[in-house]
Order: C-alpha cells, then structure tokens, then sequence
C-alpha cells in the first residue's frame, strides 16, 4: 500500500502537517510516516495537545501509532476501519479541544453511521480556532458540503487553565460529498462583537467592546456589542471575538488577551485584523482559508469536480496544507493571485 509520507519541517512547520497528514491517512487508508514532526517550532516534536490528536485518531479507526510519546519527532501511524460512534477526548491542560475534533471530523463525516464527540480541554486557546469560530464559520461550509455537523458549547475553557467542556454531533453525508465554490463573500448582513472575561475585572470586557465598537462604528444601543453572560468556573480568561455575517460566508475573528496587553490593544489588534479582510474582496479569512481546504478536497477527490474559493491573503498555513494535502490525496490544489485576494483551486489530480 502507498504510504503518506510527511516532513514536518516542510514550510510552516507546525502541528497542521500532523493533523492533516492524520486526517487523510485515516480517510484514504494509507499509512502515515511522518518525520522532523513540528522542527519549524521553538519547541518541536509532539507536544501534549499533538499527542491528544494523535490519541484520538487512535482510538476513532482503531490505528496504531509508534513514536507516540512527548517530544517525539518521528510519527508511524497505521489506520484501521473508521468507526463511527460515541467519543470522549479530554486534552491535558489547555490543550485546543477544537484541533482534535479537527483532527478525527473528516474520518466521522465520511463514517457509515452518526457520531457524538465530547471534548474537554481548550475551548479559546492561542493558536488555535475559537470555538465561535468553528461554530459560525467553519460547520456553516462544511455543512454545504453535505454533512451534518452540530456543535454545542457546555463550558468555555481559557488558557492555561483549560476546564472547558464541547460536544460535536456529525452525520455523515449521503456519498459522495457535494464540493462547493465559495467566490464572493457577499454583502454584509450583520456586523457585531462580544467580549468575555471571567474571573477577570469586569472593566475589561466594556473598555475592550467600547474601543472595538469607536473602530467599527458599533454601539451597545444596537445590540452590536455585546458581553453574554458566563457560565461558574469559567475563567480566568479574556476574548474578544466579532462576527461579520455577509451573505455567503460568516466570518468569526478573536484575539485573546495577555496579561501584557491592555484592553484597549487587544480592541486594536482586532478591528486591525478585521480592516485587512474587509479591504480585500476574499470570501474567507485566513485562518478560515486554511481550515476550509481539506474538508473541500475530500469533496473534490470523493466527486470529482473541481471546485475553488478566495481568500483574503495566502498564509504559510495555507499554503502548507495545500502541500500536505496533495501528498495524501490525488487531487491538485493551484493558488492564484486575483484583485485584492487569493484564489484556491482544487481538482482531481486525473
Ligand atoms: P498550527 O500552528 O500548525 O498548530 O495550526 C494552528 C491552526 O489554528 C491553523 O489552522 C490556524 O488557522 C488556526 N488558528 C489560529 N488562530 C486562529 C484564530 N484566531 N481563529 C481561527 N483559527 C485560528
């Protein structure tokens, strides 16, 4: 049998490359030998939060994986049958409950039957998708493919301390997955923002959701900021999170906050990365850009129609997963300059 084989130096040189290479060694039945795993990073080779990825590819097509173990840098992973059903992942510390279930939903979501997955661990974490974002903007796309895909949030979880608590739903799709272009983001529909801070002066959320709303021209008044209430032990944590709905796509930025920045930079730092997407005319964000490629390749590769997207600017991820990608699966992933975005292209490779 072909085997994937991945160096995790390769360009961005993080823990994407694993979960990926995780994720379409479980989908294609191929092996995965991964080498120099996260060598890009200051500290490389699987950290806690890998190893939960790893675990739990495990345990959904009941594989084997040599070279599990903290600080390995070398991965043999061996797929079984991919077996819907009911799951458990807790992640030690804070690791990101939501690049776990990244991990192991694309094996689910071409399951024969329905799964529920509870995750424990990191629910806002950095570097890593907010669960809002997985919320609003990723499961939105990925249930145009075809999919069903319910996400509930029992309890936020912040860094470090982690404690927070989801559950994922998936049904499968009626095979094979239906790819879908997603050109023009479309016009705005709705515009607003909410801040969280738990365990934390209550101040902050209110200085970080009025600066954000002076940048935005948002108001308390209208109903476009926002602090929802928090649940008992949720904190001590901050995130500050807007969500633009346009017509074709929901958008969903966050920046956490550190105890080195004041309220007023975390605002700034977001409606910043909010100008930048709304001054090009791509349809994702970044990191939406980044996420959206390997559930629309499968689409590709399981249907074998083209299929393509734009996006506000092509980062190392992106452009890393577009290479990770076409080392699993056979399909050809071209991206291309257009006015004031990228354009992503995937097609079958024959
Ligand atoms: P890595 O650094 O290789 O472990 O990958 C991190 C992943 O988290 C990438 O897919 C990023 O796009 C994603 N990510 C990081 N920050 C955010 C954010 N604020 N919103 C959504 N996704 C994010």
């Amino acid at each position: 049998m072909e085997q994937i084989r991945l160096d995790g130096s390769t360009g961005e040189g993080g823990g994407q490359i694993l979960r990926t290479g995780l994720a379409l060694s479980m989908v294609t039945g191929q092996p995965l030998h991964m080498t120099r795993i996260r060598a890009g990073r200051p500290k490389p080779g699987l950290m806690r939060q890998h190893l939960a990825c790893v675990q739990a590819a495990v345990a959904v097509c009941g594989g084997q994986a040599e070279g599990a173990e903290l600080n390995s840098q070398t991965l043999v992973f061996t797929p079984g049958a991919v077996r819907a059903g009911h799951y458990r992942f807790q992640i030690a510390t804070a690791g990101s409950c939501l690049l776990v279930l990244q991990t192991v939903l694309p094996a689910l979501m071409l399951a024969d039957g329905a799964s529920r997955v509870e995750l424990a661990g990191g629910t806002h974490n950095p570097m890593a998708p907010p669960f809002d974002f997985l919320e609003r903007a990723f499961a939105p796309l990925v249930r145009r493919l075809g999919v069903g895909l319910e996400l509930q949030l029992q309890r936020r979880g912040f860094f470090p301390a982690g404690g927070g608590e989801l559950v994922a739903h998936i049904t499968p799709a009626a095979r094979p997955l239906a790819p879908v272009d997603v050109l023009a983001r479309g016009p705005l529909l709705n515009g607003w923002a909410e801040a969280l801070a738990p365990g934390l002066a209550r101040n902050i959320a209110h200085r970080e959701l009025e600066t954000l709303g002076q940048r935005m021209g948002w108001t308390f008044e209208a109903g476009q900021l926002r602090q929802p209430a928090t649940r008992q032990n949720e904190g001590p944590g901050n995130a500050l999170i807007a969500t633009l709905e346009y017509a074709h796509v929901t958008e969903v930025f966050c920046q956490l906050g550190e105890r080195s920045l004041s309220a007023e930079q975390v605002a700034k730092r977001l409606a910043d990365e909010i100008r930048a997407y709304q001054l090009s005319s791509g349809a994702l964000g970044s990191h939406l850009a980044d996420q959206w490629m390997l559930p629309l390749a499968l689409a590709v590769w399981q249907s074998g129609q083209a299929a393509s997207y734009t996006c506000s600017e092509m980062t190392p991820h992106t452009e890393t997963n577009a290479q990770t990608i076409a080392l699993g699966l056979p399909v050809l992933v071209q991206i291309t300059p257009v006015a004031r975005a990228m354009r992503v292209e995937i097609r079958p490779a024959h």
